[in-house]
């Protein structure tokens, strides 16, 4: 295949950059957007009880950002009837899939404006994650081929926490292998949905080929149980992961594929000859960027004992450097969580530790919107986390010198297998925990979030996903598989 660059994306610290995107944002402080099912032309023409919802920006809730109406029943069969697998051949789908990456690239200012208002991401995250949504486009580009068995109609279930790159990706593939893709993005997050999805359609995907869903969990269980999928891209929790694995078994023909990137449980090793400055910067960025709402974050952080005191203090103190608040000013490091109910249960969590005299470190937030402040909490190991807490919480446990083996057992034995990072300058200790650490990423001396498309491929074992990694060689060939061939042939 030809090689593709990544994006160059927007370097922020250079000053005509910055001026140029603030220029391109700022015509959209106050824009309303709409999303709606591609079945109802965007417009809220048929006269229906379904009355259009608001969609509120989470760190300012009278912000209102725009409105969204969500498919029902009806609408989710019109699409599925509409349904078309793009025939067009693969230069054709390469070559539109590429300026679809360029459509979204010109409207990057725009593109950031909503990221920053309905989903509370950072200048830098919004950044980021255009940057890998154009890497996605690109690199599935490249690889768009007729290869495989016959293509059909996936439907494609994304998170609110890179609602434009996960989002993305996911289509990007079934598309370039030539599906047709039923989209249903997050009920937080429909808006940036559907304005890269008339971005996708403006550059010559058909409509037939990919239309939009909004809506709840409903919408996506209508099509996972319609049994007229070819398979499901999903990426968001393991419980609903589930859910859609048995919902398609009990509808679908047996093998019809699910892709799906599910949750995590974190850790990173720290011993006593890490950099700790180096560590701290990185422990930082692992556990707090999109304010910890990754399923790649860093979750527990094993510290070796004769450091740990030193090395918390320094944390603490790098904590109080973060900034949260408006995620459109270019000084905010940490944004709101995505919603209230998220807010609500994160908070629960760090109360719990707070009355059992756990709560190490809190750093504060602005009281008003959906903000948690980033918190440490002490546990005496990744077993006492029951479940994913997924925004600014970090969990700290220390380990004796000879106890390596046994910190990685216990990882290991959690079942989840997604990110995990190292830090020590002992060669010999990479290669021991590398050679027995059971996870889709592993990182020495840096952070542990961010992988890039095409030379890190992102994925997670047991409960974390099913592969293959997203932004790899092997991702494609899922969304056309081969036909099984004949029992006995
Ligand atoms: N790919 C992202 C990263 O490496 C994480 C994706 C997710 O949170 O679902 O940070």
């Amino acid at each position: 295949h030809p090689e593709r660059p990544n994006s160059r994306g927007w370097d922020l610290t250079h000053r005509p950059t910055l001026e140029a995107l603030d220029a391109a944002r700022g015509a959209h402080r106050r824009t309303r957007w709409t999303a709606a099912p591609s079945s109802s032309g965007q417009k809220y023409s048929r006269k229906d009880e379904h009355a259009p919802l608001e969609v509120k920006n989470p760190a300012d809730p009278s912000d209102i950002v725009g409105q969204v109406r969500w498919a029902d029943e009806a609408d989710v069969q019109r699409a599925l009837d509409a349904a078309t697998p793009w025939s067009a051949p693969p230069e054709t789908r390469r070559a539109t899939l590429d300026a679809v990456a360029d459509a979204y690239e010109a409207h990057a200012g725009e593109l950031f404006a909503i990221l920053h208002r309905e989903a509370g991401k950072s200048l830098p995250d919004a950044v980021a994650e255009l940057r890998e949504a154009v890497d996605f486009l690109r690199y599935y580009a490249v690889r768009a081929s007729d290869d495989g068995g016959a293509p059909g109609t996936w439907a494609c279930i994304s998170p609110w926490n890179f609602p434009l790159a996960i989002f993305t990706g996911q289509i990007a593939a079934a598309l370039a292998t030539g599906n047709a893709v039923l989209s249903k993005p997050a009920e937080q997050t429909p808006l940036v949905a559907a304005r890269a999805i008339a971005l996708m359609h403006g550059a010559g995907v058909p409509d037939t080929a990919l239309q939009l869903l909004p809506g709840d969990g409903t919408v996506g269980a209508a099509l996972t149980g319609s049994g007229r999928l070819s398979g499901v891209a999903f990426t968001g929790s393991t419980d609903t992961a589930r859910r859609i694995r048995t919902s398609l078994a009990e509808t679908h023909p047996p093998g019809t594929p699910l892709v799906a990137e599910t949750g995590g449980l974190n850790a990173m090793i720290v011993d006593s000859t890490a950099l700790p400055e180096h560590a701290v910067r990185d422990i930082l960025a692992s556990s707090f960027q999109s304010a910890g709402q990754r399923c790649s974050a860093l979750r527990c952080l094993y510290v070796q004992k004769d450091i740990a005191p030193a090395l918390i203090e320094l944390l603490k103190g790098a904590m109080d450097t973060l900034i949260a608040g408006d995620p459109w000013e270019h000084e905010t490091d940490l944004g709101p969580v995505i919603d209230a109910e998220a807010q609500e249960g994160i908070r629960a969590h760090v109360d719990a530790a707070r009355a059992e005299g756990r709560l190490l470190h809190e750093t504060p937030v602005p009281g008003t919107g959906t903000f948690v402040a980033p918190a440490l909490i002490r546990v005496g190991g990744i077993g006492d986390l029951e479940r994913e807490i997924f925004g600014p919480v970090l969990h700290v446990a220390t380990f004796g010198a000879h106890e390596v083996d046994a910190v990685i057992d216990r990882i290991n034995a959690t079942g989840y297998g997604l990110t995990f990072g190292l830090h020590t300058r002992i060669d010999d200790r990479v290669q021991q925990v590398m050679d027995r650490i059971e996870v889709g990423n592993a990182y020495v001396n840096r952070n542990q979030i961010g992988a890039i498309v095409g030379s890190q491929p992102f994925g997670g074992e047991g409960l974390s996903g099913t592969g293959p990694k997203a932004g790899g060689p092997h991702y494609l060939a899922r969304f056309r598989p081969a036909p099984a061939p004949m029992q006995g042939e």
